[in-house]
């Protein structure tokens, strides 16, 4: 069925006006075809619509890196409360205790989690809580008259790492990985100095892997006044077991899309968070939401603070699902991370002796594996033969520095017998790509064809249809 409709009937007779915007040619609408349809032929395309979606609701959704866990509908109800759904930005903070105080509880329950003295949830991403640890950084060491140029960063790092280092202008040295999957120790210390701000690092790091010499790499940093930043990603792997403050880290950023079960994908919206240590708190976004005798209110009296990252406080309605998340665990959080790493483990067992294993290791919450033996390209056409499978495809092709990678995290929020199915599914493929190898190659063999996944994305194409070219 196709359909073309518009909802203001009037205006399809429109005749010009001396005022009407002067739109270029081939942007104008000729005569528009309207269709009569009635209302259930348009809840039938929308709905049909919407069933050609895939997300978390219609199936798994292993894609390393990303934490794909389940969206429990109870944020979602505690999030429509009217009293949090209706509430403007510009109320004053006198008649918003309750939205206070929630932002300031998740504050006070990620400094427990993560042992930091102060946090900030203005951030609306991971990458904007990265930008803000490192704009932190370079306050503070400008304050403290040093000149430091560089920031350390394993090559297994998320994009984004590097890519905040260029926006504040600091270098980037970047340190490769050893046998182990760990950042090279002895390429770490022939690059720190006196001239590098920030170490950072993910932990567990990209592969899935704990970074097992981070004390030391901690102990060097101090001695050279570097700042320990942590890419918090991960904290799924860590909750209510180890807390990154411990490890030595002075800063660190939570995805709450990620380890506090907000939906996230198709651009956001998200919710980042940065925690400090107290050396650095004076220097988090305004306004700071204090308590005083039993009342919240706003500070913005910080002369040291970089200033406001986001409108407002960040995005409230991900601040109320992450606290609700959280609270319906309560006391048990560290069973999120241990199930998380459980079924990370107990999938990477299923699939190690059909692919090649880079590092052989525990893996943490993810784990890495490689098609490289199965030859060039395979990972891509693994990946598309899985959608014929009724599944989405893992994160393929990073982290960088493993050929022909796949990186699979099932979260805590899987059963045993979904991973036994996945599980399944890639060993009939190997299977496939050593009888059928075409089979593979020309996959996925149930969408309208087979889409070239960077264009797709860059090069939208809405009026596509299937067999034309
Ligand atoms: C997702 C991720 C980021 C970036 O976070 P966003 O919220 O997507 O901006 C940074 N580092 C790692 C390790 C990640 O997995």
């Amino acid at each position: 069925m196709k359909l073309i409709f518009n909802y203001n009937q009037s205006n399809t007779n429109h005749t010009p006006q001396e005022n009407d915007v002067d739109l270029p040619e081939e942007l104008k609408r000729g005569s528009l075809p309207l269709n009569d349809v009635n209302e259930i032929q348009i809840i039938r395309h929308y709905t049909e619509l919407s069933r050609k979606n895939y997300g978390i609701d219609t199936n798994f959704y292993p894609l390393g890196s990303c934490t794909m866990k389940y969206n429990p509908r109870v944020n979602e109800d505690i999030a429509k409360l009217p009293g949090f759904s209706n509430i403007h930005p510009h109320t004053p903070a006198n008649h918003a205790q309750g939205a206070l105080e929630v932002i300031w509880e998740l504050e006070e329950i990620l400094k427990e989690i993560t042992g930091m003295d102060a946090f900030s949830l203005q951030p609306a991403a991971g990458s904007q809580s990265e930008l803000l640890g490192v704009m932190i950084a370079k306050k503070y060491f400008a304050e403290k008259n040093e000149t430091r140029t560089k920031i350390i960063i394993p090559d297994s790092a998320h994009g984004t790492n590097p890519a905040t280092a260029a926006m504040c202008k600091f270098q980037t040295v970047t340190i490769p990985t050893d046998k182990r999957g760990n950042m090279d120790i002895d390429e770490f210390k022939k690059a720190i100095g006196k001239d590098i701000a920030v170490v950072m690092i993910t932990n567990p790091n990209t592969l899935g892997l704990y970074e097992e010499n981070l004390s030391e790499i901690k102990n060097i940093a101090k001695e050279n006044g570097a700042l320990m930043y942590c890419d918090g990603a991960n904290m799924n792997a860590l909750l209510g077991i180890s807390k990154p403050a411990d490890q030595g880290f002075d800063m660190i950023h939570l995805n709450l899309h990620k380890t506090f079960s907000t939906p996230h994908g198709g651009g956001g919206p998200g919710g980042g968070s940065l925690g400090v240590k107290l050396f650095l708190e004076d220097y988090l976004p305004i306004p700071r939401i204090k308590k005083e005798n039993e009342k919240f209110v706003f500070d913005s009296n910080k002369e040291k603070s970089v200033g406001k990252l986001h409108s407002f406080y960040g995005n409230f309605g991900i601040i109320v699902r992450a606290l609700t998340y959280i609270k319906s665990w309560g006391v048990d959080i560290q069973k999120i991370s241990q199930i998380a790493v459980l079924n990370a483990n107990y999938l990477f067992c299923l699939l190690k002796d059909d692919f090649d294993v880079p590092y052989d290791r525990r893996c943490a919450h993810e784990f890495v594996i490689s098609a490289k033996n199965f030859g060039e390209k395979s990972t891509i056409n693994i990946a598309k033969r899985i959608i014929d499978y009724g599944f989405h495809a893992p994160t393929i092709y990073f982290p960088l520095i493993v050929k022909e990678a796949l990186m699979i995290e099932p979260t805590e929020t899987e059963s045993k017998e979904t991973l036994d199915e996945y599980a399944k599914v890639l060993k009939t493929i190997i299977k496939e790509l050593q009888e059928e190898p075409e089979l593979v190659k020309n996959a996925p063999h149930t969408t309208p064809g087979r889409l070239d996944e960077v264009k797709a994305a860059r090069k939208l194409n809405l009026r596509w249809i299937p067999n034309e070219s």
